[in-house]
């Protein structure tokens, strides 16, 4: 298998205290005849991007380069790639490839592919079988590889500049809302406001619900408001939750870290459902299901999407003018950026100009 190298941003080891985000090279396979070469132009930074790094699921390869929210340019494509060609403007979410023949990858369903092992994750992923050994890396990069059946189609409304964001963003939060078929008339709560929440609140408000945004910061209620949401909730005062005790058909948590599911389980309605989406750690403190069956309520739970659902996402995103708010960034303020992430002192996601990479 014959390889090349391309420049890039990743992680060595744990982040101990000092240890960062670094210039590198790391070695790519060539395209087979059903890949094609990108030139990365735009990279999401997904909190994911951050676990992954800092080896919070304890299951990270080094040298971990990420980024799994890519818009770019292809530059050169396999012999038996027919639905793209050189020079169209893709994306990469999530996912380069899978078994593409199991239950689920013909479901649409190629986040729980049952292959030998499982989807190929843009980055910290295994190829499939014959190249076992190979660590995927994501789109911090210069160039990246993927399956022509896991690219995504950008509609020529949207500005590319702030659409790679909806490529795992977007269909993290698009899926749970589309598959429990929110529609006009319904409450939803969204939990958490920031890369993910921000989306999950234009997402839902363009299905046509209610849109009550829930934090903990007072000082989001502004910025909340302005994304389209018809409520703030501030989960810190408790009289406001319990005044909103049983009024929600659906809530949709985003929130990164571990915290206690209770209190916004009460804000559903009898037969509501609260769905988590942000990959989480275990908190302490349990479920209290009596809550959940006194009203007949369900708790799920709900993981990237499809990659039909992704091109849903950014065909219902073209069509009710959605586009994420990003603060765009040069990759040398890539650890800075991962601060802020992780204070919540962003506005709502950074993307990576990844022409400063070449530079
Ligand atoms: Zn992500
Ligand atoms: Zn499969």
């Amino acid at each position: 298998m014959s390889t090349f190298k391309t420049k890039a941003y990743g992680a060595t080891g744990t982040p101990l205290i000092g240890k960062k985000l670094e210039a590198m090279e790391v070695e790519r396979q060539q395209p087979k005849e059903d890949e094609v070469l990108i030139e990365v132009m735009y990279c999401g930074v997904c909190h994911s991007d951050i676990h992954q790094v800092e080896n919070d699921w304890m299951n990270t390869i080094y040298p971990c380069v990420p980024g799994h929210e890519v818009i770019g340019k292809i530059i050169s494509k396999g012999s038996s790639v027919t639905k793209f060609k050189e020079g169209d403007i893709v994306g990469v979410g999530c996912m380069i490839d899978s078994c593409q023949t199991c239950e689920a990858c013909q479901e649409n369903e190629e986040q729980f592919c049952q292959g030998p092992v499982g989807p190929t994750m843009t980055y910290n992923g295994y190829f499939r079988p014959e190249d076992k050994k190979f660590n995927t890396f994501g789109g911090y990069s210069t160039h990246i590889v993927a399956n022509e059946a896991f690219l995504l189609s950008i509609p020529e409304v949207l500005d590319i500049s702030a659409t790679a964001p909806i490529l795992c963003a977007g269909v993290t939060t698009y899926s749970p809302l589309h598959h429990w078929n929110v529609q006009k008339g319904d409450t939803v709560g969204v939990v958490g406001i920031g890369g993910l929440g921000h989306m999950g609140v234009k997402i839902a408000k363009a299905m046509g619900a209610h849109v009550v945004a829930i934090t903990t910061k007072e000082e989001k209620r502004e910025v909340a408001l302005a994304l389209g949401a018809d409520e703030v909730l501030i989960s810190e005062d408790k009289d406001a939750m319990e005044a909103k005790e049983k009024t929600m058909n659906y809530i949709l948590v985003t929130i990164p870290d571990a915290f206690d599911i209770n209190p916004y389980i009460c804000l559903l309605k009898w037969r509501g459902s609260l769905v988590t989406v942000g990959l989480l750690s275990k908190y302490k403190s349990a479920t209290n299901n009596m809550e959940v069956a006194k009203y007949s309520r369900t708790v799920g739970g709900s993981l990237i999407g499809g990659i039909k659902e992704t091109q849903e996402v950014l065909d219902f995103c073209a069509k009710h003018n959605i586009l994420p708010e990003v603060e765009m960034i040069d990759i040398k303020n890539i650890n800075d950026a991962f601060d802020k992430v992780k204070d919540e002192d962003v506005r709502f996601r950074y993307v990576i100009d990844m022409q400063s990479l070449k530079n």
